[in-house]
């Protein structure tokens, strides 16, 4: 699993992750929830090494991969991502674009690697495609796709539904919920979206201006909100 203990993050002057501590076990799913700006993706991209930690510590499986003056590179922290902006290369086929990673493998490892992933996202028959050939959805696929070729212990989720309409949504999400359940993977995934949150989540972190609100199961945040600013948010669900 990772462990994230009191974080904090400034940009300049601007303190925009405040003592942030939270974890997450193997085989869970824990959403980052909250307002645009509160500081979700900057605490995932501290998870992945794209930022370089200023205070606090963070670890997975126990062996501390970052803290101020010390850090594992992301490539070797065994983390998958699928962030809004890591787009697929449009001149690669999709088996290309999910092989691009796997550089330490033989070409034997890989095609079984590029196979087994593609069969994990129901994406077996698109091998040879190029990225323009499929739809968002299908797009958004082969992304989770080339995030877990390499067996990573850690996923790491962006808004990985955004910009799709409510069916393909619906049906990425459990694709997506059924693979890492399977793969028993510790996942962190942020929203901005309750509803979402709600049905991915094992636990929801809520977030506001960079600090933790309130960390719990869907159900005890929605029933038991510890402050209006969970009640309002959690409000507005349905
Ligand atoms: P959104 O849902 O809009 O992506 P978020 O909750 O993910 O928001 P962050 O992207 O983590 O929030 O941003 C938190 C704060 O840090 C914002 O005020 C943002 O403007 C600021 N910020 C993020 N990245 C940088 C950067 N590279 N340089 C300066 N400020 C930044």
């Amino acid at each position: 699993g990772l462990r994230m203990s009191n974080v904090s993050h400034e940009f300049g002057s601007n303190r925009v992750l405040n003592d942030i501590s939270f974890d997450v076990a193997p085989g869970e799913i824990v959403c980052l929830l909250g307002p645009s700006g509160c500081g979700k993706t900057t605490a995932l991209r501290l998870a992945a090494g794209l930022e370089k930690l200023q205070f606090g510590q963070i670890a997975i499986d126990d062996q501390i991969v970052a803290h101020p003056g010390d850090y594992v590179e992301p490539e070797k922290r065994g983390v998958g991502m699928v962030f809004q902006d890591y787009a697929l290369f449009p001149h690669l086929t999709v088996a290309k674009n999910i092989g691009f990673g796997l550089k330490h493998f033989s070409d034997a490892q890989r095609r079984e690697a590029v196979e087994r992933a593609l069969t994990q996202v129901g994406m077996s028959e698109y091998l040879d495609a190029y990225p323009h050939e499929l739809s968002g959805g299908q797009q958004q696929r082969i992304a989770l796709a080339r995030a877990l070729a390499p067996t990573p212990q850690i996923m790491l989720l962006d808004e990985p539904f955004s910009g799709l309409d409510v069916a393909r949504r619906a049906d990425l999400r459990d694709t997506t919920l059924h693979v890492l359940k399977n793969a028993g993977i510790a996942t962190i995934m942020v929203t901005h979206d309750p509803q979402e949150a709600m049905y991915m989540g094992d636990r929801i972190i809520v977030m506001n201006e960079g600090q933790v609100m309130q960390d719990g199961t869907p159900e005890s945040l929605y029933f038991q909100p510890e402050n209006r600013f969970v009640a309002s948010f959690f409000g507005e669900v349905n």
